[in-house]
């Protein structure tokens, strides 16, 4: 640390990313990407408009906007378009947590909440999942704080249904319910059209996903017109240009090529379930998942050894060391082919944990 630091910031421990290794080419299922490439048309706009890129980007990102509003059946001003949904959330968190909007988000979900929350001051309280890793709705409802909720969760790949968002929203109506659908394109149910009746509802979401632009950097957030302006407010105090003019016109590309993206979705999901299948036969507990992952332990082998062993093979999935999730691990599911050599690095490692 530098003389210089804030003590403000001095205490913070920050998020950890998931490996993004240079030194070797791994069978990559550690950080959630698509195994597919983006569609041609995202190839096709991102080229074109990198030959401007001399010039700063739409500010408001209007064509994107009204494009991905449409695509949501909101208003343009119910959408506001960002550099990742890590940055949707890093401006709700700033723009409606403080000292008298304190948060309550589950104890196991993604690490980026508990660090924003510090990063601003905001109070919060975090909720023990259930025993099997499900969020009990109860304890969020009439919850008289803010409320912040992965659905489907991270890293367990638990979804709630839409009806019980929508009761927690309900019973909500003097706080804020921030519903952060980065997974939701793989079985689970958009809250984005109770937008529409609920204004203390804000929904994130992110093209990096179910629209493989990881790398582009691309979210949003739905909402009240008026929740998107305070956003906006905090956007602008930060940074107005914050969607690059590549990363928009590949998005708007991404939305009128939507088939491709379902059908991808599609497939990763019947790849989670033949998956599943597969690590179940291995004696694997398995969570079930409405997500592009799986979250999985094995009775032979710890998680740690488990992750270290597939490494060393060349296949990356993600281990966390916190207390109650560090005996499993999260593996993406890719195509069908690097699922196969993940479960057969897997037996292997079995076989010789039993040797
Ligand atoms: N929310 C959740 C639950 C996530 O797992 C992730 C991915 N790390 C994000 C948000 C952020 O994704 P991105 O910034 O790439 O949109």
């Amino acid at each position: 640390m530098s003389k210089f630091f804030s003590g403000r910031h001095a205490a913070l421990t920050p998020y950890t990313p998931g490996e993004q290794p240079q030194d070797m080419q791994y069978v990559k299922l550690n950080t959630n990407e698509s195994p597919f490439p983006p569609s041609k048309g995202v190839l096709e706009a991102a080229l074109r408009e990198a030959g401007k890129l001399q010039l700063y980007s739409d500010p408001t990102s209007a064509v994107l906007g009204r494009k991905m509003a449409q695509h949501m059946g909101v208003a343009p001003e119910m959408v506001l378009m960002t550099n990742g949904s890590d940055e949707a959330l890093y401006y709700a968190f700033m723009a409606f947590g403080d000292e008298q909007h304190p948060m309550v988000f589950p104890d196991i979900t993604y690490g980026f909440y508990p660090v924003y929350a510090d990063l601003f001051h905001i109070p919060y309280e975090e909720k023990p999942l259930a025993e099997d890793f499900s969020i009990n709705p109860a304890e969020y409802i009439g919850a008289g704080k803010t409320v912040v909720i992965a659905n489907p969760n991270a890293p367990t790949g638990r979804c709630l249904p839409l009806c019980v968002i929508e009761d927690i929203v309900k019973s909500n109506p003097e706080n804020l319910v921030l519903i952060d659908e980065a997974y939701v394109d793989f079985g689970g149910e958009s809250a984005v059209p109770l937008t529409l009746r609920y204004d203390n509802l804000l929904v994130v979401g992110t093209f990096s996903k179910s629209r493989s632009m990881a790398g582009a950097r691309l979210g949003y957030a739905i909402g009240n017109p008026a929740l998107i302006a305070d956003m906006n407010t905090v956007k602008y105090s930060l940074n107005p240009y914050n969607v690059n003019r590549v990363t928009a016109a590949a998005g708007v590309a991404a939305l009128e090529e939507d088939d491709y993206y379902r059908a991808n979705c599609q497939t990763i999901m019947e790849n989670r379930e033949w998956t599943a299948q597969q690590l179940e036969s291995l004696g694997f507990d398995v969570i079930p998942s409405k997500t592009n992952f799986l979250f999985a332990r094995s009775a032979a082998v710890s998680g740690e050894t488990l992750y270290l062993e597939l490494k060393k093979r060349g296949v990356l999935v993600r281990h966390f060391t916190a207390e109650r999730i560090r005996e499993y691990n999260r593996i993406t599911i890719g195509t069908r082919e690097q699922m196969e050599l993940f479960l057969e690095k897997t037996k292997e490692i079995l076989k010789e944990a039993n040797a």
